[in-house]
């Protein structure tokens, strides 16, 4: 590649703000770029066994091939991916809109969930969410049970972006898959290309149209044009020879996700951006999110609950309204069962692993966090291959209050202010409930906030620190995704939502996205 590549647009970053924004863009003609750090993953590159689970972590040097990008900060842990299609290659699929209250505050005005319903119903043409179809797996019938155990209260089915049926080529990108076949690893990456994900359906599309996808290509700094109306500088390293490089367009799109995005305006404020917002950095949140189990439920309809068979997730309990937050069913693939020896109680990470950890977490402490864990941090011991009979796992999300911050570090690197203190009361109200669910089904509670294997908080659905404002003060961008005093600069992900959702993510990223990408286009006309 020459050092001048140029292009109508280049879109870094290929999760659900990158991939919708590049297959619009692509539509309406324009030459794009994608530039994304992680690979491209075939159907049959995804693991199937519990060792196979270090091998998945992310690291630009030691292992860029990963999938997990586990960054390490002394505040948290925060998951997130790495690979042509970002997060919906590792993600469960649940595609809820978000509550229309969360925009009554903190949003701009122009955004309300009726604003964003024809934008929603756009991005369904990529990732077609349906329900899990009967004859229902069991941890559907368990999930029931233990939600009529619970106060005679319901559970619904979940909207997931799964295809389920005979095999088929997607409507929007022709990609062939296969139906689901409940083999519940979509955590780790179907085998059946059943997920509609976004490598297959946005990104597949865009590339029909004559985009460049660029994988294991990481961008590390952004260079504004020198006159208005002129091209901007992406420099990228290429991970997979180590080299870089630079590629042009008038038009960028940051879809890096919300660390990713955050990290690259952080750094090029101080380098070559000084206008930006001073709003940079805030209103991160971990989307309220919590994880539970249950050990050994005893009542009726809530026992063999094999959550490890059937989508990831695939119904919710609704009390939102009643106590702040949802409860989702998430079963976990064999590659996490680390996840469910540590919440029993055992010690699964090795010795030597344990002990770099810890540096890992002194380094942090000491000035030198933003650390991918590497896949030599994560080694399990040699135990037994993990079962997992009689559980029955949670994912809470509730409404959290966004009071995080992304900083720089003295260093160049990125950190993180998080405090899951600041939203106390919602953290205790998860607990008690779950002890409540527990007494109910006669099982033993495990509510995990800071306990996992890595000892950490882990934040899966990191939002906010380029949130969107209607005035450049209190954000980096517009309800459009457009950056403030830098014309031709974009941000369409997860990093400028200004508050939790109530919800999982994806789909108002998705949405968002939509709505400024088709902006976008009409500006340019
Ligand atoms: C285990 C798990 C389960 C989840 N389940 C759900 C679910 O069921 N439903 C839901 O809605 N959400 C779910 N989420 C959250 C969801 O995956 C994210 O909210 C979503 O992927 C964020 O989308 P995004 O476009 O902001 O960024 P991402 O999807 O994270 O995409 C960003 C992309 O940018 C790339 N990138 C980063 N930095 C650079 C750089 N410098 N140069 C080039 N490329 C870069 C990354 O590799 C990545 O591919 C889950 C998350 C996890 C971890």
């Amino acid at each position: 590649m020459t050092a001048e590549r140029r292009y109508d647009a280049i879109v870094i970053g290929s999760g659900f703000g990158g991939g919708a924004a590049a297959c619009r863009m692509a539509e309406a003609g324009m030459d794009v770029a994608v530039l994304e750090r992680g690979r491209r993953w075939e159907k049959t590159d995804f693991p199937e066994h519990f060792d196979d689970a270090p091998a998945l972590a992310w690291h630009p040097e030691v292992n860029p091939r990963g999938l997990y990008d586990l960054r390490w900060f002394e505040d948290g842990v925060v998951l997130t991916a790495a690979g042509v299609g970002g997060g919906s290659l590792l993600y469960a699929n649940v595609q809820l809109p978000a509550r229309k209250e969360v925009f009554s505050s903190g949003w701009p005005e122009a955004i309300t969930l009726d604003e964003l319903l024809p934008w929603y119903a756009k991005s369904e043409e990529a990732l077609m969410p349906t329900t899990t179809p009967v004859p229902y797996p069991a941890k559907v019938k368990a999930f029931t049970g233990t939600a009529k155990e619970f106060g005679g209260r319901g559970s619904k089915l979940a909207p997931i972006a799964v295809h389920f049926g005979e095999p088929r080529n997607h409507p929007l990108s022709g990609h062939p898959q296969e139906g689901c076949d409940n083999l519940g690893q979509c955590l780790t990456g179907c085998p059946l290309h059943a997920k509609n994900t976004v490598d297959i359906t946005y990104i597949a599309r865009a590339e029909q149209l004559g985009s460049d996808v660029y994988p294991l290509h990481e961008v590390i700094a952004l260079e504004p044009p020198s006159r208005k109306g002129g091209r901007w500088r992406v420099h990228f390293r290429d991970l997979q020879y180590d080299t870089t490089s630079v590629m042009e367009a008038p038009t960028v799109v940051v879809a890096a996700g919300t660390l990713g995005s955050a990290r690259l305006l952080l750094q090029s404020k101080a380098a070559t951006m000084p206008k930006l917002s001073p709003a940079l950095g805030e209103k991160f949140s971990g989307n309220g999110n919590a994880l539970g189990a249950i050990f050994d439920p005893t009542a009726h309809g809530t026992t063999d609950a094999e959550v490890d068979v059937g989508p990831s997730i695939t119904s919710v309990i609704d009390l939102w309204e009643e106590r702040g937050f949802i409860l989702e069913d998430l079963g976990l693939p064999p590659s996490y069962m680390v996840l469910l020896e540590a919440l029993r109680g055992v010690n699964a990470i090795g010795a030597r692993s344990r002990a770099r950890l810890r540096a890992k977490e002194v380094a942090a402490r000491v000035g030198a966090p933003d650390r991918p864990t590497s896949p030599r941090e994560l080694k399990v011991r040699d135990l037994p291959a993990p079962s997992i009979e009689d559980v029955l796992t949670f994912l809470f999300i509730g409404k959290e209050n966004p009071a995080g911050r992304v900083k720089l570090g003295r260093r160049g690197q990125i950190d993180i202010d998080f405090d899951p203190a600041d939203s106390q009361l919602l953290y205790d109200r998860m607990d008690e409930t779950l002890q409540e669910v527990a007494e109910a089904v006669g099982g033993k509670p495990v509510f995990n906030l800071a306990h996992g294997p890595l000892g950490k908080f882990i934040i899966a659905h990191p939002l906010g620190g380029v949130p969107m404002a209607d005035d450049p003060a209190d954000g980096v961008v517009d309800d459009f995704g457009r950056v403030y005093g830098y014309d031709g600069l974009h941000v369409l992900d997860g990093s400028i939502i200004p508050s939790p959702l109530g919800a999982n993510p994806s789909k108002t990223i998705a949405a968002l996205a939509e709505r400024g990408v088709a902006q976008l286009i009409a500006d340019r006309s």
